[in-house]
């Protein structure tokens, strides 16, 4: 549909079973892209195969594919990724920044929030967004222009909540991010796009509700909780699966999105209009 065939993708954070990266990863691969994927580990996690078993499904779409143990907020790792991708596939057409800081410690009022917790959150999510979308603008511009970055930023973005300070100041801060970046490489033909999305179902609600969860629920409790709340006051009457995301992702992916630049995308079933 989207019609990827011949382009070559890096996608970050992809190494959940549930994750939105691994869904985006293997809906680019879907629609005819090469993808690598990296994350801060290559290990299983019980029955699931972590980032080698994302390897494994794309490829056996037919695509190629690529895992690198990259950390995104350090720009030696980042430089070896890129490094690594280009040898293996000669071009990087498609960037998405789906890595996002460990949800949990950073739930706290801002009275009680940790320093360090502060720094890694804006470490993953701003400064990790900005080391590798510098590195595939320097690439992009550099084999003649042409591209896009898609960037996962979050309802959160857009309004600010209580106890997620450093979480929403971290996609707050990807949005104007991608809004200075877009304008800079307009003249390249690169589109540079965020994606809002509200609640998602992916392994990321459990730190959620481990933050959030009063002193005598259990995590798994909270988690249904905040499921079914975010479920029952959301518009069409369920939270987000990382496919919604994916199918999102692809389009801002593919050349249907080409006069789009510098948006911020609420997929978030009418949960945020602006
Ligand atoms: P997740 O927490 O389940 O997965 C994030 C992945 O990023 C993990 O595999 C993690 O290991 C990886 N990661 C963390 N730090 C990294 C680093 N420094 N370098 C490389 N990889 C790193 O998240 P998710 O729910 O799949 O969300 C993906 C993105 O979408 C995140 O940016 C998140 O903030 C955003 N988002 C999620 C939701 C949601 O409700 N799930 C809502 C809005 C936005």
């Amino acid at each position: 549909m989207y019609e990827l065939g011949g382009k070559v993708a890096l996608v970050t954070g992809a190494a959940g079973q549930n994750g939105i990266g691994r869904a985006v990863a293997n809906r680019l691969a879907r629609e005819g892209a090469d993808v690598a994927v990296c994350d801060l580990r290559d290990e299983p996690v019980g029955n699931w195969g972590g980032l080698s078993q994302v390897v494994s499904e794309i490829e056996a779409q037919g695509r190629g594919s690529l895992g690198c143990v990259c950390d995104v907020t350090n720009s030696d790792n980042v430089s070896r990724m890129f490094k690594e991708t280009l040898d293996r596939f000669g071009r990087i057409d498609i960037l998405v920044n789906n890595a996002g800081s460990q949800a949990g410690p950073d739930r706290v009022p801002v009275v009680d929030l940790d320093e360090a917790v502060w720094d890694r959150v804006l470490a993953v999510n701003a400064k990790g967004t900005f080391l590798c979308s510098q590195a595939a603008a320097r690439h992009m511009i550099g084999r003649g222009g042409g591209g896009k970055i898609v960037n996962l930023s979050s309802s959160a973005g857009k309004k600010g909540r209580e106890r997620f300070a450093a979480y929403s100041a971290s996609k707050f801060a990807v949005i104007g991010f991608t809004q200075s970046l877009a304008l800079e490489l307009a003249e390249h033909r690169i589109n540079v796009n965020a994606i809002c999305p509200g609640l998602v179902d992916t392994e990321r609600v459990y730190g959620i509700a481990s933050g959030l969860k009063p002193e005598n629920v259990t995590t798994e409790a909270h988690r249904d909780f905040l499921i079914d709340e975010a479920s029952s006051s959301n518009p069409f009457g369920r939270v987000a699966q990382p496919d919604d995301i994916a199918q999102a992702a692809a389009y801002l992916a593919s050349a249907e999105s080409d006069y789009m630049t510098g948006i911020a995308m609420n997929v978030s079933g009418g949960m945020v209009m602006h």
